[in-house]
């Protein structure tokens, strides 16, 4: 891979990306904090609701799982001690699942089936395959060597009493209200859904539905981003379409910062004439930072309005799609109590090559093709979301560098940008 530096724009005006995606983190630990007014709020929820919640607490279980040896498969029981090869064994019980059974009766086996508690004194099974019945199906032959514990899952195997199932700051996935349940508890705390205002800026915008009038274009932000934050959970206060001019963008930011946790904004970003994110920002709070080394979503900008954050990502949609996955989703899941929210990309050859090494990080659709290899969409324009539509993860092709064709970069597939993990 060739490390060649040549800039399209100066380095020094952008924040590195890295240092943007700490801050933000920062930023979130900062206003959880900050008071108690803003710290996350907590839900007590029935498990059937709590899918895609984020725990509140440590869970620790009281009981072991199983709570009982019991057989892990349908066959007989008994002492391996009592067992003398070739010779037939009576049938003294018979124990279903979900029956208490009775000890075992010396030199006889049970009849056993999967998930019934092995009865006392008896310490392996045999599979019902392995044996032979008599003709009045009274006794048993065993046609294998038996082991000591065979076919028996442990008390305590898949949870011990007393043990940490869970910490807090996971996410409830359908495989962890299955271990939740498991372990008999119906209700959790979990931190209280963000509620993350949303608005559209500009005067170009129309409402799919309407017919487009000269000048006109449908507005695709507003539902990429209401999309992203149902898919993660988020309450949303959508504020709808503001016009390009500074009194609407003043009171928009101003009642979206006093209502929400977390504000994120669309377009207006730049410094035009007819971009008034920033100034409004300015004239009620702060602007932290704004531009970062990342392509496509320079413009890129973090503020806050007395303590509430406010992300103003740019106006190009194939830019707010790769913003909000790489700076916005990481930030709003760890304001939301998520203990890790990083992706985990891996390496994979391209079958392309970049031409010119940029001075900022970008993120390229791609789709991993059947040998592994990554495949470039040919239009990577960022007001485009059908690049993003048929891709199924980003290459990060990193500052400095000019990879060639062969040459490994990182993928990250939609899969670890889309949902939440953790
Ligand atoms: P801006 O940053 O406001 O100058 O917007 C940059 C580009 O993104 C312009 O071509 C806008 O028309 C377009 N754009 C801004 N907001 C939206 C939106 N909500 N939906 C679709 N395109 C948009
Ligand atoms: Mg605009």
């Amino acid at each position: 891979m060739s490390s060649v530096c040549c800039d399209q724009a100066p380095s020094k005006t952008l924040k590195n990306l890295d240092e943007a995606i700490a801050e933000l983190q920062a930023t979130a630990t900062q206003t959880n904090s900050h008071s108690k007014e803003n710290a996350p709020k907590t839900l007590r929820i029935p498990l059937s609701q709590a899918l895609n919640h984020v725990l509140a607490t440590d869970i620790y279980s009281k009981i072991n799982v199983p709570p009982a040896d019991n057989s892990a498969v349908d066959g007989y029981a008994l002492k391996i001690e009592d067992y003398v090869p070739g010779q037939n064994i009576p049938i003294s019980q018979r124990i279903p699942a979900g029956q208490a059974p009775l000890a075992i009766e010396a030199k006889t086996v049970a009849r056993i089936f999967t998930g019934a508690h092995i009865p006392q004194g008896a310490n392996c099974v045999v599979m019902q395959e392995n044996v032979t019945l008599n003709d009045d199906g009274s006794k048993i032959c065993i046609s294998e060597d038996l082991k000591l514990g065979q076919n028996i899952r442990p008390m305590g195997q898949d949870i011990k009493s007393g043990e940490c199932i869970l910490s807090k700051g996971s996410i409830i996935t359908p495989q962890r209200l299955g271990l939740i349940a498991s372990i008999g508890i119906p209700e959790l705390t979990v931190f209280k859904p963000l509620k993350i205002a949303i608005l559209s800026t500009g005067n170009e915008l129309i409402e799919p539905g309407y017919a487009v009038k000269e000048g006109q274009i449908y507005n695709s932000n507003r539902y990429l981003l209401s999309g992203f934050l149902q898919s993660l959970n988020f309450e949303i206060l959508d504020l709808g379409v503001i016009p390009d001019n500074l009194e609407q963008t003043l009171s928009a930011l101003k009642k979206a910062a006093s209502e929400a946790d977390v504000v994120i904004s669309t377009g207006g970003a730049s410094v035009g004439e007819e971009d008034y994110i920033q100034s409004a920002i300015k004239a009620l709070g702060k602007v932290d930072f704004w531009k970062v080394a990342i392509k496509p979503g320079k413009p890129v900008m973090l503020g806050n309005i007395n303590n509430t954050p406010i992300l103003g990502l740019p106006g190009n949609p194939g830019a707010v799609f790769v913003t909000f996955m790489i700076l916005a989703r990481p930030f709003l899941l760890h304001k939301q109590g998520l203990e890790n929210t990083s992706p985990k990309p891996f390496k994979l050859p391209i079958n392309f090559e970049i031409k010119k090494a940029g001075v900022r990080r970008e993120f390229l659709r791609v789709i991993r093709n059947q040998d592994n290899v990554l495949e470039l969409h040919s239009n990577q324009s960022s007001g485009m979301l059908s690049s993003a539509s048929w891709a199924d993860g980003l290459a990060v092709i990193m500052e400095n560098t000019a990879p060639k064709r062969g040459d490994f970069v990182s993928f990250i597939p939609f899969g670890d940008l889309l949902n939440i993990n953790n």
